[in-house]
């Protein structure tokens, strides 16, 4: 049976990167250092109040619980869940993180899209009939970050941390690299990305862990995760580029372990902040409807959120109050 590299107990947990065994205790510890590595090494002191955005799955969970061992002392943290509006599945999820909130001693904070006119069910219903023209993920993905930072601005927090893992960000990077639209966006893909007006900052404190390494820690924490998948998740695995790419390192990386880690470092240090400075920040315009800063005008959520009123034949408001 392996043994714990640090007290010897017998392990359960491997990280294979470092060819390393760890019992629950000392893989938890090994994460909550990958975690306070980004928020000491990346994010400015002057950011004092943090959201956390959780959705319940095991990735915001694990990010939630590293974030608050690790930064709950010194930083102003709050939780918030969005309300998609999924039939069955945002109510299940809803009550997994509150109960992680309490548990924390957390305030718990809920943005509800119907007060947007519309629901993610909605969005799908359109989106199967053909008459949205893409995907409910790709218009759940918009209006996940909008009503996120909205969220964030409104309720006075410097910047919202998201469960994103090594896993997501290197399938944003590689998939990024395809277009210069695409590089714009690997040149904010850092561990901290800063803000502006109207605009929250952006903390990825997953960043140097693997998908597996969130489920591992979940698993030695004892901590509950939502057991429902979306109904409207993608039924094909390797659907869509990103997916594609995140299987592809994971053959390449049990070849050659430490790959991925090595990529993200480069990434993090040195390819974002390269790309940064020879892009620019790109132009930023503001949303005419809705006032939050956007490179098209009107910006992504407003131009979907009209087009789903139009579709559903309802009368809305003019998007210029948060729910
Ligand atoms: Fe949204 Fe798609 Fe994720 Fe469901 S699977 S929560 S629709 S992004
Ligand atoms: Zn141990
Ligand atoms: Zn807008």
């Amino acid at each position: 049976m392996p043994r714990c590299r640090v007290c010897g107990a017998p392990a359960s947990y491997r990280v294979p990167w470092a060819n390393a065994w760890f019992c629950p205790e000392h893989f938890s510890r090994y994460f909550e250092r990958k975690v306070s590595r980004v928020y000491e090494r990346y994010v400015p002191r002057s950011v004092e109040r943090i959201l956390l955005a959780v959705s319940g799955g095991k990735d915001s969970v694990a990010m939630l619980y590293a974030s608050a061992r690790v930064v709950g002392g010194e930083k102003e943290l709050g939780v918030l869940f969005i309300d998609l509006g999924i039939p069955g599945y945002s109510e299940e999820a809803r009550v997994i993180v509150e109960h992680h909130a309490h548990r924390l001693g957390l305030p718990f904070h809920v943005a509800d899209i119907r007060g947007y006119g519309f629901t993610i069910g909605d969005a799908a219903r359109l989106a199967a009939s053909g008459r949205l023209g893409r995907p409910v993920c790709s218009i759940c993905g918009v209006a996940k970050r909008y009503i996120m930072n909205r969220y964030a601005v409104e309720h006075g927090y410097d910047a919202v941390a998201t469960g994103h893992t090594m896993d997501d960000i290197l399938g944003f990077y590689l998939a990024g690299l395809s277009s210069r639209e695409g590089l714009r966006s690997v040149a904010k893909l850092s561990p901290y990305t800063g803000g502006g007006e109207k605009l929250a900052a952006r903390i990825r404190p997953l960043y140097f862990l693997t998908d597996a390494e969130s489920a591992m820690y979940v698993e030695a924490n004892g901590l509950e995760i939502l057991g429902s998948k979306c109904p409207f998740a993608p039924r094909r695995r390797g659907e869509g580029l990103r997916l594609t790419i995140k299987e592809a390192l994971e053959n390449i990386d049990r070849r050659h372990p430490g790959y991925r880690v090595m990529l993200a470092r480069t990434l993090a240090d040195h390819v974002s902040g390269i790309l940064y400075s020879a892009l620019g920040p790109g132009e930023t315009r503001r949303c005419s409807i809705c006032g939050y800063p956007s490179s098209t005008d009107p910006c992504g959520f407003c131009r979907i959120r009209l087009r789903i009123h139009r579709l559903l034949g309802e009368k809305q408001d003019t998007g210029s109050r948060h729910p």
